[in-house]
Order: structure tokens, then C-alpha cells, then sequence
């Protein structure tokens, strides 16, 4: 076991911060370098809410290429691609591609559900101990189909789901709208088109920004230091091995690093001289308020067609409803397009009309945009990097916010020289 050290995070999103969580509790020194005013202000900001710990099939599939070309297509897809003069984007997307073989995606998808079960354990230890109020539910999850050939191909991968630890049944539309009513509303084109739905009673919800600020506070009673507003520019290597982190501000002296820098993780990576195979995905999502005496979700769902999801966030006395969706690839700036967010507030209407009063538009409905750290294969990258005392955990896509306890401890684990408790096959850089 190595001993304790003084140890610098770089970045304070859900990865971020949960990494330092279990490295101050192995009695490291710790501190925190963001390039914002506050944490948790990108991609972990107001994300889809789900904590999908059975859903972790990569994008990557064989279903997906046939459908790419019609997504393509049409402006208002959910996958969209926004070509650019950019050997990283066609570099990416080349690797996306061969991702989609069935056993590469398969086996992917058995790696992620092993994270992704060690996630909600640690997850189920954490809120029996702590008391940070994030909207925390284990609402169950429905996925819903509208067209039965996309039904029944998920009907058949319900026993290989099920193998792998799946608690999972398929549910026709008679009863995906007995178990959620809102589903029954006359003028719901979701509750309309479906034709059935898988159910999983273990997913859960949580709303990933009010967690991190939970755990800010935490951690900054434990004596982590935060740096926010601190740009980081560079990390300064002697013989080998990373001694300083520099930013705008100045330079820090640090035994070790952990990179959780999201989407700009490949940015710095690119300046020690290696590459991360990480690039943006952007997507959307809206808060919706809740009606004054009006009903709320009961469950978690997820429109596989449409490719939107909706959460169900309980705060104080109101639950709001969270929609999230949309994967754009279109390089690395966080502008908010507002016909996206109007397609993201059509699905809305149109699947649930009673969640909320509609009538101001969806300005008034927490516009937001963030962008997932994706690997081509849907694997975050954790662990070693070229550098002995520099450790990455990045890449997680559009499953950080599900991944980040499991895959924080792993960090945490291999920092301390300890065998992490599952196995790091296909998480590792690519050499
Ligand atoms: C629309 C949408 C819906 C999603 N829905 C879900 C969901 O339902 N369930 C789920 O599990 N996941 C979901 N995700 C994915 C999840 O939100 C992300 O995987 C996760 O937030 C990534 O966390 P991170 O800490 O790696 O990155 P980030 O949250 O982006 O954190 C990286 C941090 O590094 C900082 N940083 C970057 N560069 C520098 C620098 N040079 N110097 C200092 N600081 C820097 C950034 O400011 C940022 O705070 C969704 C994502 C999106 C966009």
C-alpha cells in the first residue's frame, strides 16, 4: 500500500468530486482545481437524472448504423452530425463505427453493467450514511417502443440482459399505462404510439447537481481545498513525472494528479503528449415545473424511439420533470440552439401535456446544454496514463453521473495500490 500523499484533482464535476470523496477518506490530502465559479456547472449540471444502472448498452451497436443515415437526414433527429475540419471528430467517429460490431458492443455492455452494479451499491451505501437531499428515488424505470419490431428485438434481449443481473420484464401498452397513468392521457402521443414497454425496478433517479454540491460541502468540512475559477493551462513533468499543475493563477506542487476534466479532458492530454479518444456529444435538457394540484411521473421513463428521457426530480415539496435528450457531434461549444430546445419542448408536450403549463415556452423551462465525454466504444477511460503519478477518469458519456461512485473508487483503490474490486479489462487507455 502506498502511503497518504497530497494529491491534486483536476476538475469538479460529478467525476471530480466523487474522486476526491473516496481519496480524502483514504486519508489523502486533497485538492480541487476548476476552471469555473462553482462546481458541477458542465456536463454534470442538469443531465438527464436517471441513474441507469441496467441501461448501459453502449451507442455504439449493430441497431444503430442503419438507422444513421435517416438521422442524419432530418433536422429534427435525435443523433445529429455537424461535419467539421477536424481530424478529431472523423477520427472519433471512425472508431464509433467499428464499436458497432454485436461482439464488441456485447461485451462493452457486460463491462459497464459490472461498473454500473458496483455504482449503485456504493451509491445504496452512500445515502444510508450521508445526508445530502438530491432528489433521490428508486422510482424503477420503463423504456418505452412504438414500433413492435424494436419492441420485440428488446423483448428477445431480456434474457441475456437477465443473465447478466437484469431485473427486467416486457410489459404490453395496456399495462406500461396501468403502471404509469399519465401515459393514458387522451392527448399523449407517446401514451398513443407505444406498443409496449420494458420495466426495471431497480433504476433509480437523482438529481446529479444537488449532489455535488452536497458533496462540495462535504468535503470542504474534511479539509479539501477548492480552486475554483482556476483555469488549468498545463501540468509542469520532471524525469518523468508530473510535479506542478499550472494555471492561470499560478502553479501548484503536487505528488499526483487525477484527471476528471469531461469533454476537455483530451484538450490537456494533447499537451503531455497523448491522446484520449474522448469527444463531445451535446445534448439537452429541460426543467420542467410541476403544475400547482397537477400529477407527476411516478417512474422514470425513457422513449427509445424518440430517444428522450424523463425523470421525475423531487424537491421540497414539488417534483419537477426532467427531459433530457439529443446527441449532437458538433465539436466543442456549448451554445444553446434554440431549435433544439424546441424539439426537446415538442416531445415534452406531446408525451406528458399534463406535467406542466406549457403556455410560456420553453424559455421558461431551464434551458440547458452539456456535453458528454464519449469514447467511440462507451467505455470511460480509468486509471493509469502514461505518466506514473497522473491518473485519468474520463470519458464516461452519457453514464457519468451513474458511473461516478464506482468508478471513483476504482481510482481511489489503484491511487492506494489496492486490486480494485472489479476488473479493469476494456476500461483502461488504449496503448
Ligand atoms: C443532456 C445530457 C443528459 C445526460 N443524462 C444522464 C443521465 O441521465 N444519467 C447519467 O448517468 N449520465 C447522464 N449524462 C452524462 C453525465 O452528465 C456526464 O457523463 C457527466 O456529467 C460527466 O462528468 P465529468 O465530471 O466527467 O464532466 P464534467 O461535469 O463536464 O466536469 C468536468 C469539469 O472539468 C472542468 N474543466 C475542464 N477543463 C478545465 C481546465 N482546463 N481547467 C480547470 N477545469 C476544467 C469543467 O469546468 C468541469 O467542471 C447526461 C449528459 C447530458 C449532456
Amino acid at each position: 500500500m502506498r502511503a497518504t500523499m497530497h494529491i491534486t484533482v483536476l476538475g469538479a464535476g460529478i467525476a471530480g468530486l466523487t474522486t476526491a470523496w473516496y481519496l480524502v477518506r483514504d486519508g489523502h490530502a486533497v485538492e480541487v482545481v476548476e476552471r469555473n465559479s462553482g462546481v458541477a456547472l458542465e456536463a454534470s449540471f442538469a443531465n438527464g437524472a436517471q441513474l441507469s444502472y441496467s441501461y448501459v448498452a453502449p451507442l455504439a451497436g449493430p441497431s444503430v448504423l442503419p438507422k444513421v443515415p435517416p438521422w442524419l437526414l432530418r433536422r429534427d433527429a435525435p443523433l445529429r452530425f455537424y461535419p467539421a475540419f477536424d481530424t478529431r471528430q472523423w477520427r472519433w467517429l471512425l472508431e464509433f463505427v467499428l464499436a458497432c460490431r454485436r461482439g464488441t458492443s456485447e461485451l462493452t455492455t457486460q463491462r459497464l453493467l459490472s461498473l454500473s452494479f458496483y455504482s449503485r451499491a456504493l451509491m445504496h451505501r452512500f445515502v444510508s450514511e450521508e445526508d445530502i437531499d438530491f432528489g433521490y428515488a428508486r422510482t424503477g424505470k420503463l423504456v418505452l417502443y412504438s414500433a413492435q419490431a424494436d419492441f420485440d428485438g428488446a423483448r428477445r434481449l431480456l434474457d441475456f440482459q437477465r443473465s447478466l443481473g437484469c431485473e427486467q420484464d416486457a410489459l404490453d401498452r395496456a399495462q406500461c399505462v396501468a403502471l404509469e397513468p399519465m401515459l393514458g392521457d387522451s392527448r399523449s402521443l407517446l401514451g398513443r404510439r407505444i406498443v409496449g414497454g420494458i420495466r426495471t425496478v431497480s433504476e433509480e433517479v437523482g438529481d446529479c447537481y444537488r449532489f455535488s454540491r452536497g458533496l462540495e460541502e462535504k468535503l470542504r468540512a474534511q479539509g479539501v481545498v477548492f480552486h475554483l475559477g482556476s483555469h488549468v493551462t498545463g501540468l509542469e513533468t520532471r524525469g518523468g513525472r508530473i510535479t506542478a499543475v499550472n494555471t492561470a493563477t499560478g502553479s501548484l506542487p503536487t505528488d499526483l494528479c487525477v484527471m476528471t476534466l469531461g469533454a476537455q479532458s483530451p484538450v490537456l492530454s494533447r499537451t503531455l503528449g497523448f491522446r484520449l479518444p474522448i469527444y463531445p456529444l451535446k445534448g439537452y435538457s429541460l426543467t420542467l415545473p410541476p403544475r400547482p394540484e397537477g400529477a407527476s411521473l411516478g417512474i422514470s421513463i425513457t422513449d427509445a424511439t424518440r430517444k428522450v428521457v424523463y425523470a421525475p426530480l423531487a424537491d421540497a415539496s414539488k417534483i419537477s420533470l426532467r427531459v433530457a435528450g439529443m446527441a449532437d457531434i458538433s465539436g466543442y461549444s456549448n451554445r444553446i440552439d434554440p431549435v433544439r430546445v424546441k424539439q426537446l419542448f415538442l416531445e415534452a408536450e406531446r408525451a406528458f401535456p399534463a406535467a406542466t403549463d406549457y403556455a410560456p415556452g420553453p424559455d421558461a423551462m431551464q434551458p440547458w446544454t452539456g456535453l458528454r465525454p464519449a469514447t467511440p466504444k462507451g467505455m470511460p477511460i480509468l486509471g493509469a496514463s502514461p505518466f506514473p503519478n497522473l491518473f485519468l477518469n474520463c470519458g464516461h458519456g452519457a453514464l457519468g453521473w451513474t458511473l461516478a461512485l464506482g468508478s471513483a473508487r476504482i481510482l481511489a483503490d489503484l491511487i492506494k495500490g489496492a486490486t480494485p474490486e472489479i476488473a479493469l479489462a476494456g476500461f483502461t487507455l488504449p496503448r
